[in-house]
């Protein structure tokens, strides 16, 4: 591994994990303590849930205007998620943060982790894991902005993330949301060594 100057790009982190782990929460956190990070804002074609600000948690758009974008090119990745909604990632965001010298954070799901690891292969991949399965599961229920069958469905391909921890660069335990945001803000200002 070569050593890695402070002069270089700033860092494209991304984080994953499985469905309910925390991810939403991690991200907010980072927005509101951490203004010197750039988060990528999704494009989603699922409904806004109440609370959520288009433009500020997703942009919301309809299945044609996301497949219009598909086809000019205009995600770094995209997935269909727990089979239903379509999210992306929108490139030209992305570039311009980082050109304009600020750390970027993507909050996306598995399937877009690893499309971004064959064509960013640079960047740092984070699974964000929960302190236990038990605990995932209380936290998917308590939710409680799923019908049974979506929450069945996101439970099974939880299970199926959670084995995916091993093809990430860094681990980190979401035991507190503090702590766990302090952590991956610090991964995105230095290059540990533990990344070769
Ligand atoms: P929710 O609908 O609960 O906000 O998010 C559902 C899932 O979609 C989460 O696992 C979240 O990480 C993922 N997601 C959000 N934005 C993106 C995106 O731009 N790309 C991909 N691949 N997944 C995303």
């Amino acid at each position: 591994m070569t050593p890695m100057s402070s002069a270089e790009a700033p860092r494209l982190v991304v984080l994953a994990g499985p469905t309910a782990v925390g991810k939403g929460t991690i991200s907010a956190y980072v927005r509101t303590h951490f203004p010197q990070v750039w988060l990528s804002v999704s494009m989603t074609t699922r409904p806004k849930r109440p609370g959520e600000v288009d433009g500020v948690h997703y942009h919301f758009v309809a299945e044609q205007e996301f497949q219009r974008l598909i086809d000019a090119g205009e995600f770094l990745e995209y997935a269909q998620v727990h089979g239903r909604a379509y999210y992306g990632t929108p490139r030209g965001p992305v570039e311009r943060a980082l050109a304009s010298g600020r750390p970027a954070l993507l909050e996306i799901d598995l399937q877009g982790a690893r499309q971004i690891r064959e064509t960013m292969p640079e960047a740092l991949f984070v699974f964000l894991e929960p302190p236990s399965w038990d605990e995932l599961v209380r936290r998917l229920v308590g939710r409680g902005t799923e019908t049974e069958e979506e929450r069945t469905v996101r439970l099974e391909t939880a299970k199926r993330e959670l084995a995916a921890a091993s093809e990430f660069d860094v681990v980190i335990t979401n035991d507190d949301v503090r702590r766990a945001s302090e952590e991956l803000v610090s991964l995105m200002s230095s290059r540990p060594s533990a990344q070769s």
